[in-house]
């Protein structure tokens, strides 16, 4: 669905205020450490009801997959880069129409032809940062006008910059909960999430890509390499900045 079609309305306004939601997510920081990642969801579920969404870069689909079993129709924000693989686009796609969820499609403001035309060509080889910022993380923090709370897929034995990743936190830069129900999951629960529940993965997985992001700033990984050294491949950047 398109982002005009498929946004809940933005009312602006949940009911509770920032010290309100900051007390909530401490709490189950604590709480939750060491529930179950349905739990988890089912939690966010009951206490934020439509002001919650969970966000997917079309990897795998697991996490929509286990929030749809707790709430279907949930919303699922998937950043449209502009920059994505076609197997990814493809992979949203089909998650929208065999999964019950409320695919939300997120774009950043410019088209790249767009932003090639006012920035220059090949932003994301000039400077990154910026191009994560324009492409990923303002629009994702537009997206997120519309809820109070938020979950991700993001697991701690993803890597050092992961390591530390709190099941429920406050998100005090967005003044949202994170919530990252999949913390403590290991490749191998994922794997065998996956596998038990026929979940629908990226064909890229399968190609040699462990972590795929935009086809400019994703390469191949060989067998036995870190999975997310092949995102910004030579540069010392390793997030978007979503999670930072
Ligand atoms: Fe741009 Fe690369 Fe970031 Fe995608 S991952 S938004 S192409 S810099």
């Amino acid at each position: 669905m398109s982002l005009t079609a498929a946004l809940p309305q933005q009312s602006g306004a949940s009911g509770r205020d920032a010290a309100e939601l900051e007390a909530l997510a401490t709490q189950a920081g604590r709480d939750l450490e060491h529930a179950t990642a349905t739990e988890i969801i089912q939690w966010a579920v009951d206490t934020f009801g439509e002001r919650f969404c969970i966000t997917s870069s079309m990897q795998e689909t697991a996490l929509s997959h286990l929030a749809s079993t707790v709430q279907p129709g949930i919303d699922v924000v998937f950043l449209d880069t502009g920059y994505h693989f076609a197997e990814t686009v493809g992979t949203a796609d089909a998650a929208s129409v065999t999964i019950p969820i409320n695919l939300v499609t997120v774009r950043p403001r410019q088209t790249v032809a767009e932003q090639d035309a006012t920035l220059g060509a090949d932003l994301f080889a000039r400077n990154p940062d910026l191009c994560c910022q324009l492409r990923k993380v303002a629009p994702l923090e537009r997206a997120l006008q519309a809820y109070d709370a938020w979950a991700t897929g993001i697991r701690r034995d993803e890597g050092p910059d992961r390591a530390n990743t709190p099941v429920v936190a406050w998100d005090a830069r967005r003044g949202k909960v994170k919530i990252a129900p999949f913390a403590r999951w290991t490749q191998d629960d994922l794997d065998s999430y996956i596998v038990d529940n026929g979940v629908m993965t990226n064909p890229l997985l399968h190609d040699g890509y462990p972590s795929i992001g935009c086809w400019p700033c994703t390469r191949r990984v060989a067998p036995g390499e870190d999975p997310r050294s092949g995102r910004w491949a030579g540069l010392s950047k390793t997030e978007c900045g979503i999670h930072t």
